[in-house]
């Protein structure tokens, strides 16, 4: 940071603030104090009564051409269920019903949050995107496992074959060795 954006002093400074144990930027004009928190991305595992989910082929970067579950950064003044049906609906203009929270994984290499909740497909006329080039429903017996597009996707995916939706998983995700 160069400038305070509240004041627009250069007098921007790293520093461990005054009962804080982190070094932050700290403007040293107007004295206020800029935190950096990790983003929480939020989306849903889309499903179908036929063993069918939902997955999206990314039409962009990071990992474009990959396939996704629809997902996004959570907004001001949302909860992270309303983040996720709006991610689902931009993105594969797509609605669930009976929706659960399934996943929550903390990236903290990546300072992330992911959340996932499971859904049931409510409509077919769901479609491609500006941010999804297809839109598609895969049988679980073909899932892309090499061309899913996120750890955490493929995660969550993991998680909901092997066990369901009837819980909730809270799990750490570490780089990859
Ligand atoms: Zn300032």
């Amino acid at each position: 940071m160069n400038f305070c954006p509240i004041c627009s002093s250069a007098e921007i400074e790293r520093k461990i603030p005054e009962g804080d144990n982190l070094e932050r930027d700290v403007c040293n004009k107007c004295n206020e104090i800029f935190y950096t928190n990790p983003n929480i991305v939020t989306g849903v595992l889309a499903y179908t009564n036929d063993d069918e989910l939902i997955l999206c082929k990314r039409s962009i970067e990071p990992r474009s051409g990959y396939w996704t579950l629809p997902a996004g950064f959570l907004e001001n003044g949302e909860s992270i269920e309303e983040g996720a049906l709006r991610e689902t609906f931009e993105e594969a203009k797509l609605y669930v019903d009976d929706v659960k929270l399934f996943t929550i994984l903390s990236v903290p290499h990546i300072n992330q949050i992911y959340t996932f909740f499971t859904g049931k497909v409510a409509n077919y006329d769901f479609g491609p995107t500006p941010e999804s080039s297809e839109v598609k429903l895969f049988k679980y017996d073909d899932i892309p496992w090499s061309e899913l597009a996120f750890p955490t996707v493929i995660k969550t995916i993991k998680l909901f074959l092997e066990h369901g939706d009837n819980e909730v998983f809270n799990e750490v995700l570490k780089p990859k060795a």
